[in-house]
């Protein structure tokens, strides 16, 4: 896939973390950074494989659920734990099907903090 785009959004929510000891486990907040990547193999006449303003669209409208929300109360996180590592892997998924044929997810990275990340992408 020649074409990578990428974009990037934030949200800021809270969460904790079951199973795990440590400051984790009990309810804080993050500003979450994302970064949205995306492929394709044609670019159209205008010279674009997706409009940066749709693309960023979409990331806002999956990131719009879970800004200023407790996470682990929103589906798929009561029932699997809100980590940067779930949560790249759920906006993933909710993009995708947002797509435009033609287009593809590679990767979505998830910041935490200025110094730690995760990133989800399927081979
Ligand atoms: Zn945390």
């Amino acid at each position: 896939m020649p074409w990578v785009l990428k974009v990037t959004d934030s949200f800021s929510s809270a969460h904790f973390l079951k199973n795990y000891r440590g400051k984790c486990e009990n309810v804080h907040g993050h500003n979450w950074r994302v970064e949205l990547e995306v492929v394709g193999e044609k670019i159209d006449k205008t010279g674009l494989l997706i409009d940066f303003k749709v693309l960023k669209g979409i990331l806002r409208d999956v990131l719009g659920v879970l800004d200023h929300r407790l996470l682990n109360e929103i589906p798929p996180f009561d029932r699997c734990n809100p980590s940067s590592e779930n949560i790249a892997k759920v906006i993933f998924e909710q993009v995708k099907e947002r797509l435009p044929e033609g287009v593809r997810v590679r990767s979505v990275t998830v910041w935490e903090s200025d110094n730690a990340c995760a990133t989800y992408f399927e081979e």
